[in-house]
């Protein structure tokens, strides 16, 4: 089934085209108190679902960022899940562990990090960048914060760029540290978008003088509105000036860093204490398996690590048990789907694939850039770039665009998505998709010219 629906992935439109309620009204109220046959559970899936998903492996995908699953890496998943395996502890399954401990320093060479970063294997960036926080805060607290609570103490500080991804928030939302101790500065308006590091290093001197605790620093590698890019090693200089945290969130373009050509969006990210991507974007290895890279395992230990005596491992000490380097308990065999993946592919295969997409997005934005009535709004970084259409005339080019989009969606043909830059809305594209071609890349633009002539030629113009 699953290699059929591969197959026919071009036949099926890009976004779920069912309403809301759709999907839910074909499945019973109640679960059966009754075995049912295999077959009928079977084809109710095969009628009901693919309906109703979006496509993120169809070619013509270009919203979002990519979420790629190679057919050899969900066999490893389906291993996985056979085996019903749980890594929590190494004894719970030594060779989930030794695995990800391998499959970890083959991801560290791949991207280029150099030796003595030690890797774990997070569901996703959202979760490595809890992890990160946490350590800062109790790197800043001397560990009182997990002991104590942040009550009387205080406020400590987290800074970024205003570029930085949602899941920054959440996780000082999360670890108690606040939306408002988390100090977003502004960016250079210019193309890759870096933090403006002195404003920042004030930020961080007058929180000093004012009584609070500066604790670390987000950094960003390809930001999910324009793909962004902090400049590193100024980041890491500040950061050790300050004693600070130095956290690198690339969850998208790191995978891009298999190739040595892209690794100066990240220049100086050896001098970084945790760096996370996600292989389940760009990579293929499928939802999901997300590379958290640490300098000193010892900052996630002493802050996550938990030993009730039934997770105890008596006469078992120096192993690793990468419960202790998360924050959930129980932890699936990821590194299983990373393993067939680098293997069935070569990191040249996988290389050769990134390089097209940023190739085939970069000519895009070129073609865009010379179409009348079209203008880029932000030019490539890896794959990514944002458009507008503006044609003369027009006093509301932001409802212009989202009609555009909507009636984009709503076509079927190819997906894409808005970010906000500046006070404009543009339209998002970006290149990821495992199968993609150029012939779908040029072809969603196509679709875009020619629904965006319909919507004029609707308003009389
Ligand atoms: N950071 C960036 C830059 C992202 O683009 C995303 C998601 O697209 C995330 C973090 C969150 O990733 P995850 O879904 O793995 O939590």
């Amino acid at each position: 089934w699953a290699a059929d629906y591969h197959a026919g992935l071009r036949e099926r439109p890009v976004r779920a085209q069912t309403a809301p309620g759709d999907i839910a009204a074909q499945v019973a109220d109640s679960p059966p108190e009754l075995a049912e046959p295999f077959e009928r559970v079977f084809a109710d899936f095969a009628r009901i679902v693919p309906p109703g998903m979006t496509h993120w492996q169809h070619p013509s995908f270009f919203a979002y960022f990519p979420s790629n699953a190679a057919p050899e890496a969900i066999i490893a998943e389906q291993l996985a899940g056979a085996m019903a395996a749980q890594g929590m502890l190494w004894q719970t399954s030594p060779a989930l562990t030794e695995l990800e401990t391998r499959m970890t320093d083959w991801l560290r060479q791949a991207v280029g990090l150099p030796e003595g970063f030690a890797g774990v294997l997070q569901d996703t960036a959202s979760m490595a960048t809890l992890c990160a926080v946490l350590c800062m805060r109790e790197r800043a607290l001397d560990g009182r914060g997990n002991r104590e609570g942040l009550a009387g103490r205080p406020a400590v500080r987290i800074y970024a760029s205003g570029q930085t991804h949602s899941s920054i928030d959440k996780a000082c939302w999360i670890s108690g540290i606040g939306q408002e101790n988390l100090v977003k500065i502004a960016s250079s308006p210019v193309h890759p978008w870096p933090v403006d590091v002195n404003a920042m290093a004030e930020a961080i001197r007058a929180d000093r003088a004012a009584g609070r605790l500066p604790a670390g620093i987000i950094a960003c590698v390809g930001g999910t509105s324009i793909g962004a890019c902090d400049d590193i090693s100024a980041l890491v200089s500040l950061a050790r000036e300050e004693g600070l945290y130095l956290h690198v969130d690339a969850a998208w373009a790191g995978s891009a860093m298999i190739c040595p050509e892209f690794r100066s969006l990240w220049k100086g990210v050896e001098g970084a204490d945790s760096v996370v991507f996600n292989p389940h974007k760009w990579l293929g290895v499928p939802m999901e398996c997300s590379a958290h890279f640490v300098r000193d395992p010892d900052n996630l230990v002493s802050t996550l690590a938990i030993q009730p005596e039934y997770l105890r491992t008596h006469g078992r000490d120096g192993l690793i048990n990468y419960s202790e380097w998360s924050v959930t308990l129980g932890r699936r065999f990821r590194a299983l789907k990373l393993w067939f993946l680098l293997r069935a592919y070569g990191l040249e295969g996988l290389r050769e694939r990134l390089r097209k997409h940023v190739r085939w997005s970069q000519s895009l934005a070129a073609r865009i850039a010379a179409t009348p009535g079209f203008e880029v709004v932000t030019e490539p970084v890896l794959s990514l770039f944002s458009f507008r259409f503006a044609p003369g005339g027009i006093e509301d080019l932001d409802a212009l665009n989202l009609a555009l989009l909507a009636a984009i969606n709503d076509d079927g043909r190819t997906y894409l998505t808005q970010t906000r830059v500046g006070e404009g809305i543009a339209i998002r594209f970006q290149v990821g998709p495992f199968e993609s071609t150029e012939a779908d890349v040029q072809g969603a633009f196509d679709t875009v010219l020619e629904i965006s002539a319909g919507l004029m030629a609707g308003r009389g113009a």
